[in-house]
C-alpha cells in the first residue's frame, strides 16, 4: 500500500483511488463545516442523531457517517 494516502488510508483497498482522493478532501472539510451533498451548501449540516444528518438550507434529511455527513 502505498505511503502518503493521508487519513483515508484507512478504508484500505475498497475503494479506488479516486473515491479515496475524494474521502480525503471530505474528511479536510469535515473539520469544519460540512457541505450539503443535496444542494452542497456548507455550514447547514446538523447531526440530527447518531448518523442522521439533516440540512437546513434544503430540508433533506440524510444518513451518514457518526461524525461526518458522508
Ligand atoms: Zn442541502
Amino acid at each position: 500500500m502505498a505511503k502518503n494516502q493521508g487519513s483515508a488510508g484507512r478504508f484500505g483497498v475498497r475503494f479506488g483511488n479516486t473515491l479515496r482522493k475524494k474521502v480525503n478532501d471530505i474528511e479536510k472539510t469535515s473539520r469544519g463545516k460540512h457541505a450539503c451533498p443535496f444542494c452542497a451548501k456548507e455550514g447547514k449540516v446538523r447531526r440530527e442523531a447518531y448518523g442522521i444528518w439533516k440540512c437546513s438550507s434544503c430540508g433533506k434529511t440524510f444518513i451518514g457517517k457518526a461524525y461526518t455527513p458522508y
